[in-house]
């Protein structure tokens, strides 16, 4: 059997692991990517956590996802949120260090990339994938073709202004979806209702196990009005969100990764009543690893 190797960096770790021609994700291994990383080190660590595979593997070739953008034509990082990378040549680091052809794109690209060879988007020529977690991202499907628009730079879901009075957005604008929609979104508001409401089922929860995306879900389930009026408008925000997207790409799905899919029909049973009728839109299949599995398919036909 061969293999490859995906690698997934995101904000404040590096996930990677071999995949084989079955989509499996086998030997999975994680490191931090916090205080005192340079882009050098994040790197070096990569290389080092390959080469473990390598020497039990018969890997064919590494992918690698990155937040940021990416140049994948030069293989380079350009900028990657709050990562150290600047301009960094990371395909040509690994592939001299480890002598395996490497390739590196979007970790958004990589997630739709996964989702669509092996998991919920399969099947599909016209898809989306929306990632919400610490920030919202994505990518398209259009055609069974990647968009991937000027400078390999299209797929930013969390960026579409749905509010211009509203919170101001690290790229510049204000009221993105993202600031309302993602898992810190969410996170923000939770704190604010459990402070607002000391006696709520939701304010004990989170005095008791700390604040987490899943709080509120959790105080739901235990009858919390407070938490039940707060994922309802949460609900509608996303299904705003959504239907926009619906209205712009006419996808035939949208898959919902990232953190706060792991709440599946839940988070569904939200947005549902307030959804577009004529796209379907489902929770990742992947657990988590889809930006691995994409990743890995990076220089082959599923990457077109
Ligand atoms: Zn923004």
């Amino acid at each position: 059997m061969k293999y490859r190797i995906g690698v997934d960096i995101g904000g404040t770790s590096v996930k990677l692991a071999a995949v084989d021609e079955n989509y499996n994700v086998i030997d999975k291994s994680r490191f931090p990517t916090g205080e005192g990383c340079t882009s050098d080190s994040i790197v070096q660590s990569i290389i080092e956590h390959c080469r473990p595979l390598i020497e039990k593997y018969e890997i064919e070739a590494i992918g690698i996802g990155s937040a940021g953008r990416i140049d994948s034509v030069n293989g380079i990082v350009i900028t990657a949120g709050n990562l150290p990378f600047r301009n960094e040549p990371v395909v040509e680091k690994v592939q001299s260090a480890l002598g395996l052809p490497t390739f590196i794109d979007n970790d958004g690209t990589c997630a739709l990339i996964g989702e669509k060879t092996a998991g919920a988007c399969k099947g599909y020529n016209d898809s989306v994938i929306i990632t919400i977690g610490t920030g919202i991202g994505g990518a398209i499907l259009i055609g069974d073709r990647v968009v991937r628009g000027h400078n390999n730079r299209a797929g930013e879901l969390g960026h579409f202004v749905i509010d211009r009075n509203g919170i101001k957005c690290e790229c510049g604008l204000h009221g993105c979806f993202e600031q309302y929609a993602s898992a810190s979104a969410l996170i923000d508001t939770t704190i604010a209702a459990s402070a607002a409401y000391p006696n709520s089922i939701l304010s004990k929860l989170c005095k008791e196990n700390g604040i987490e995306g899943k709080t509120v879900f959790d105080a739901k389930e235990l009858g919390c009005p407070i938490a039940i009026a707060l994922l309802d408008e949460y609900g509608r925000i996303l299904a705003d969100g959504l239907n926009s997207l619906i209205h712009i790409f006419q996808p035939e799905i949208i898959a919902i990764s990232g953190g706060v899919s792991r709440q599946g029909e839940a988070l569904l049973d939200l947005i549902r009543p307030h959804l577009f009728p004529e796209c379907k839109v489902v929770t990742s299949s992947l657990l988590g690893d889809g930006g691995i599995i994409g990743a890995s398919l990076l220089g082959t036909e599923h990457a077109r």
